[in-house]
């Protein structure tokens, strides 16, 4: 199974991410997560983004790709991955597109969680109340949900043309949202004929787990 996570802040994008990895066995890859890390390290991509995120702005494109990309080629040889904040604009989405026919790497989806900016701002500030992100203050939680709407909004009508987007709404008791989210891949793509599913049954592949993955 290979998804990507489209939402914007605190529609839940880690809660789910985690859930589903659990779920279906893959590996759960967050793009702000790793930019963190990078920044925590100090080393020179990690020194290069943090004024960006700092400020709740995109980091530029070249920055995250290859970090990103990374993870998922990893991920992918064992067996799948959701992947939550990229591609987070059109020019990444167009290049992410041509790196997936590259590499054969077709996702299954495109979730995208459903909230409203109230909600959305109500959790962040509560966020930024009990946890330390240097992102979760007022001023840059209302940036961060403009950046969305301008930037990343327009992702859904890309993946939606694609025939790959998968609404959920996302203002739903957490456990709820999973399993709709679960109801809504299992419908389009039936574990038999999942590619993981497909590739299990391919000689040089054995796979003794039934191939849900
Ligand atoms: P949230 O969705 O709550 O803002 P994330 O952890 O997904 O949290 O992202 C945090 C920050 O990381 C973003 O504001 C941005 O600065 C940076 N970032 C994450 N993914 C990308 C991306 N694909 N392209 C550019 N910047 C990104």
């Amino acid at each position: 199974m290979r998804l990507l996570l489209l939402a914007p802040p605190g529609a839940g994008k880690g809660t789910q991410a985690k859930r589903l990895s659990e779920h279906y066995g893959i590996e759960s890859i967050s793009s702000g997560e790793l930019l963190r890390r990078e920044v925590a390290k100090g080393t020179p991509c990690g020194r290069a983004a943090k004024d960006y995120l700092d400020r709740g702005d995109l980091v530029p494109d070249d920055l995250i790709r290859d970090i990103v990309v990374e993870q998922v080629k990893k991920a992918d040889a064992k067996g799948g991955f959701i992947l939550d904040g990229y591609p987070r604009n059109l020019s990444q989405a167009k290049e992410a597109s041509r790196l997936a026919d590259d590499e054969g790497i077709g996702i299954d989806g495109a979730i995208y969680l459903d909230v409203s900016r109230d909600e959305l701002l109500r959790r962040l500030l509560h966020r930024g109340e009990t946890q330390s992100r240097s992102d979760d203050q007022e001023a840059t939680i209302r940036h961060r949900l403009d950046v969305f709407d301008s930037e990343t909004r327009p992702l859904l009508d890309y993946f939606r043309e694609g025939g790959l987007l998968i609404p959920v709404n996302g203002e739903q008791p957490v456990e709820h949202v999973t399993q709709d989210i679960i109801a809504a891949l299992t419908a389009r793509v039936p574990p038999s004929q999942s590619p993981a599913a497909t590739r299990s049954g391919s000689p040089d592949q054995p796979r003794s787990d039934g191939g849900s993955r």
